[in-house]
């Protein structure tokens, strides 16, 4: 796919900032895409931004306010508390949101001249959210596709990794220094460690303490 263009979406995060790693070194020219839909944090997008230009990638801000203006949750307002709800799903769940930005990103894309979507969900790790499962990734592709009469492939490097399996493979990217040190993952806006008791700190650090443990056990 080397003389291929590809659109990452990217917010910044661990997640995120390895996919973009994945598609420099999959495609010959790759745009990042950066939805702004009110998160908590500013520093957020400002994150991104900082990340992109680092490693040379043109990012679009994309202005997504519409999602806060549908839907009230803890990503979006400061007063809602980062827990599960009584219907199972966090309280971070944003309905609709992949399905949106995906759609978005394929417009974006579309205007790019690229056929390719990178995204940086996970059904392993997906805390619930049912727009990270593959089948859901897999129905919207074919949609994209008829909606748009286009070839286009979204690509999920992701998918079927724990949180160690993706320090594993920004690792593979050469990329694990700059995952660890600059992405932002923490729901309290805290980059590298972030606060470390927030469930995204408690997941990212728990994954990295596997991933250490794993290949200290496979160096000895
Ligand atoms: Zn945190």
């Amino acid at each position: 796919m080397k003389n291929e263009k590809a659109v990452v979406v990217f917010s910044g995060g661990q997640d995120s900032t390895t996919c973009l790693f994945w598609a420099l070194e999959q495609f010959s020219e790759v745009l990042a895409v950066t939805f702004d839909y009110g998160q908590r944090h500013v520093q957020e997008i400002e994150h991104a931004k900082h990340i992109a230009e680092t490693l040379g990638v043109t990012l679009q801000v994309l202005d997504m306010g519409l999602i806060n203006q549908l839907s009230a949750n803890a990503l979006t307002r400061d007063s809602i508390e980062v827990k599960e709800q009584s219907d199972g799903l966090p309280s971070t769940f944003v309905p609709g949101r992949n399905l949106l930005f995906l759609s978005f990103a394929a417009i974006y894309a579309d205007a790019f001249g690229a056929r390719h979507l990178v995204t940086g969900v996970s059904e392993t790790d997906f805390s619930g959210y049912p727009d990270c499962r593959d089948t859901f990734i897999r129905s919207l592709n074919v949609t994209l596709n008829l909606s748009m009469d286009k070839q286009f492939v979204i690509h999920t490097p992701l998918m079927w990794l724990d949180k160690a399996g993706v320090w594993e493979l920004s690792d593979q990217l050469g990329a694990f220094d700059f995952v660890q040190k600059e992405t932002l993952t923490c729901y309290h806006g805290i980059p590298a460690e972030g606060c470390g008791t927030c469930p995204s700190c408690k997941l990212r650090n728990e994954g990295l303490q596997t991933y250490l443990s794993q290949k200290a056990g496979a160096k000895s």
